[in-house]
Parts: C-alpha cells; structure tokens; sequence
C-alpha cells in the first residue's frame, strides 16, 4: 500500500522530534517543506540527506497537481511544516484532502510530535480535558466578537499569537474575561522559555514592566468561565 506521511517536527529545541519521524524522513522519496532551508537545518541536524520540495500557504493550486503527479508515479511523500504537527495552523489540509480524494486507497500516516498548543496546555495548569482552540485570531473583522464568545466559552480557550499583536490581545482580555486566569507561554523548548500567568491586567502589566519579553512565539490560554 502506497504512503504518505505528515510528519511533525520540533517547535524549537531540535532534540523534539521522534525516532519514527527521523526514519521516516530518511526513508521518503521527497520531503515536502514549508520552507526548505528551515527543513534543511533539521534534517542536516539529523545528518538526512533528502530531497525536498516547498509547499506552502502561497503555492499555486498547480503545485497540487504536481504533488498529486509524484504519487501517481509512485512516489512516498512526507509533509513537514515550519515547526510543529502540519495543517495545524499551517498549510497542509488541502493537500491531504486532495490525496484522499484522488488517492483512495493511499494510507496517510501521521507521525505524532510536537505542537505548541498541547505542550501550552500540558504546563498551563487550566483544565485540559476539554479545551477550545482559536488558531491565530482574526486581525480586524470579527475580533472583538470572538473576544465577546472567548468571555462565555465554558471551556480553557487555547490560540496563538505573535509578538506585535500579544500586547493589544492583553489589552482586549482585560475588558472582556475580568478576572479569569490568563496564562501565556513564550518560546516553549527555546532558551528564553517561560510561562507568564494571572488575571489579563496582571500578565499585562508584567509585559508592560518587562517590554524585552515581548518577542518570540506566543500561544495564549485562558481559563473557563
Ligand atoms: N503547526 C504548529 C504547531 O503544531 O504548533 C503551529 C504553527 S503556527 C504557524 C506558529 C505559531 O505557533 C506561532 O506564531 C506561535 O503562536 C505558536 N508557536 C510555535 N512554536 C512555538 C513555541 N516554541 N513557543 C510558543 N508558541 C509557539
């Protein structure tokens, strides 16, 4: 049975990644990249000597075809993105839905590992059982009405967000979620890890007084109402 694998790659530290996905992406005809010299430092990290070929947010529908081409000639394809498990919160789900389409018989085959929203909720300490996840939140349309449904979800809200934006996000959570738990984990698996939590007015102000951690990578939990 012919395969392909979406595989999941460190969202930082490149010691996350698992023995499967190093075998995997050694073993695979083409690798298929969100950006390739992204990719290439993992996989010279790893000493894999593959081909890879981008797929990202802005390929054309033909670069679909071409995918679709390679796998009815026969080929093994592996997904990776950036960082991450692919298709969450980056491109891939058309692609595998594609595949399924005009591949019926073709196992897709994820090959589990890191994603920034579990490794939040798993050292968030807010109940993760049930959880609610946003992606990025939208920039302008419809924002302040998602902020409005964030304040009545009954279950932990988990989103991410980038440093330009996390300041005025802070901002929206103050007037919105009063006095429920916000916690932001930064740069989890890097050096400058670290987990900032309390009301929106007290993560706020620790950003507000410590303006040199508002970089990096954010993902955003607030707790249930
Ligand atoms: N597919 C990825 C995953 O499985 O987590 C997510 C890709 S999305 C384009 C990138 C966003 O994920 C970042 O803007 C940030 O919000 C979050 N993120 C990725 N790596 C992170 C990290 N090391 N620490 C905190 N957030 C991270």
């Amino acid at each position: 049975m012919q395969k392909f694998y979406v595989v999941a790659t460190p969202i930082g530290n490149l010691e996350d990644i698992t023995y499967r996905a190093v075998r995997i992406l050694s073993e695979v005809d083409l690798i298929l990249c969100e950006d390739t010299r992204v990719t290439l430092n993992l996989l010279n990290k790893y000493n894999i000597k593959n081909s890879t070929m981008s797929y990202h947010s802005q390929s054309k529908i033909g670069k679909i075809d071409k995918i679709l081409e390679l796998i009815s000639e026969g080929k093994t394809l592996a997904l990776v993105s950036d960082a991450g498990t692919p298709t969450i919160s980056d491109p891939g789900s058309i692609l595998v839905s594609k595949i399924r389409e005009a591949f019926p018989d073709i196992e897709i085959i994820a090959i589990p590992g890191a994603s920034a929203l579990i490794s939040a909720l798993s050292i968030s300490g807010l109940p993760a059982s049930e959880f609610t996840f946003l992606g990025f939140l939208p920039h302008k349309k419809g924002r302040e009405t998602l902020f409005k449904e964030i304040a009545v979800m009954e279950r932990t809200v988990v989103f991410y967000e980038s440093p330009h934006r996390i300041m005025k996000t802070l901002d929206s959570l103050k007037k919105y979620v009063g006095e429920r738990k916000v916690v932001v984990a930064r740069e989890l698996s890097k050096i400058y890890e670290q987990i900032v939590s309390g009301s929106a007015v007290e993560v706020e102000k620790y950003f507000l007084e410590n303006t040199d951690k508002i970089r990096g990578e954010f993902v955003v939990l607030v707790s249930q109402k």
